[in-house]
């Protein structure tokens, strides 16, 4: 069996905890893309060099998580090179015996348009810094800022920007529980299973 579920949408929308919790649900593997270019941003260097000579082993350092690398990400995430390097991972990934899920923002779009279930997973970016910056405190108004640095950067860059794809499913979690969030995008993939894909 072949069955991918493409999980795109912005940073702190809660995508990777959905994404999380449909593969336990499901028994399918994860793939959270967005460590693939925080890790090559975090390599330093040339980011193409970084792209090429990625390992699974780069994806578990331990400081991958922090805002700064977030922003080091989708700054080395522009670069058409970069993104072309890391293609055929991920559609292996996706493609490979038994179900799987990936999140980030050029899944249905790019990496796997022929994913048998598309969500699209948003909330508004007040909702979002507020969430983000409940995780990392500082100045709530410089995280607002910077996630609409990073949603710009991500939405309007030329290679493979941050959008829907046109037949995806939008979760808008703005007044949703996380709780919810998950039901809601199990009962999608539950639908998608059912139908065979
Ligand atoms: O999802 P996460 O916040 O970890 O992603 C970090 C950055 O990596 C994003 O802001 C984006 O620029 C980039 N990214 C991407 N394509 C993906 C996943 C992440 O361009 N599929």
């Amino acid at each position: 069996m072949i069955f991918t579920v493409a999980i795109d949408g912005p940073a702190a929308a809660g995508k990777g905890t959905i994404s999380r919790a449909v593969a336990e649900r499901f028994g399918f593997r994860h793939l959270d893309t967005g460590l693939l270019y925080r890790a090559v941003g975090a390599m330093g260097g040339d980011p193409v060099e970084a792209a090429r000579r990625l390992t699974p082993e780069d994806l578990t350092r331990g400081d991958l998580r922090t805002l700064e690398a977030g922003q080091a990400a989708s700054r080395v995430a522009v670069i058409p090179e970069v993104r072309a390097a890391l293609v055929e991972f991920q559609r292996r990934f996706a493609r490979g015996e038994g179900g799987a899920v990936l999140d980030g923002r050029d899944i249905g779009t790019v990496i796997c348009p022929e994913a048998e279930v598309k969500l699209y997973v948003t909330a508004s970016p007040e909702v979002r810094a507020h969430r983000r910056w409940l995780e990392v405190g500082g100045d709530e108004a410089q995280v607002l800022a910077e996630v609409r640095e990073r949603d710009a950067r991500d939405m309007g860059r030329a290679d493979a920007p941050l959008r829907a794809a046109e037949d995806a499913v939008v979760i808008d979690t703005s007044a949703m529980g996380i709780g919810d969030a998950v039901e809601a995008a199990c009962a999608i993939v539950e639908a998608g299973f059912s139908q065979g894909g």
